[in-house]
């Protein structure tokens, strides 16, 4: 795996908002997933980024399965997201990487605000 290096100095002037994740909510009977989990090392990704630049910590709660054009919550399957309330399709990821981002601007989903910046 290649891992890309970043100059801590071109993190300056930005707010980086993080999910609070706590990891023992996340195991799973998988033992693959379990390792990569235990593996993980967020707080200190955060820790060396909050030295640089300024970090908000997210609530998670929802975030995946929050619909982020309607707010409605729906049960995802697998990598992508479909909404059952206003037909909305995408990459599970995106869905709650822009749920968290409305989040960070203190902003809760609308599907005006939200077709207006997707282009619909
Ligand atoms: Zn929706």
């Amino acid at each position: 795996m290649r891992v890309k290096t970043i100059d801590l100095d071109e993190l300056k002037g930005y707010i980086h908002g993080f999910e609070d994740i706590e990891k023992k909510g996340m195991f799973t009977k998988s033992r693959r997933h379990n390792r990569n989990i235990a593996k993980s090392d967020w707080k200190t990704i955060i820790r060396l980024m909050s030295c640089k630049s300024m970090v908000q910590p997210l609530d998670p709660h929802n975030s995946s399965k929050m619909c982020s054009r309607c707010g409605m919550i729906n049960a995802p399957k697998g990598a992508y997201y479909e909404c059952e309330f206003c037909g909305m399709k995408t990459d599970r990821q995106l869905n709650a990487s822009i749920n968290l981002y409305l989040q960070m601007e203190g902003l809760t989903p609308s599907p005006k605000p939200f077709d207006e910046l997707m282009g619909a």
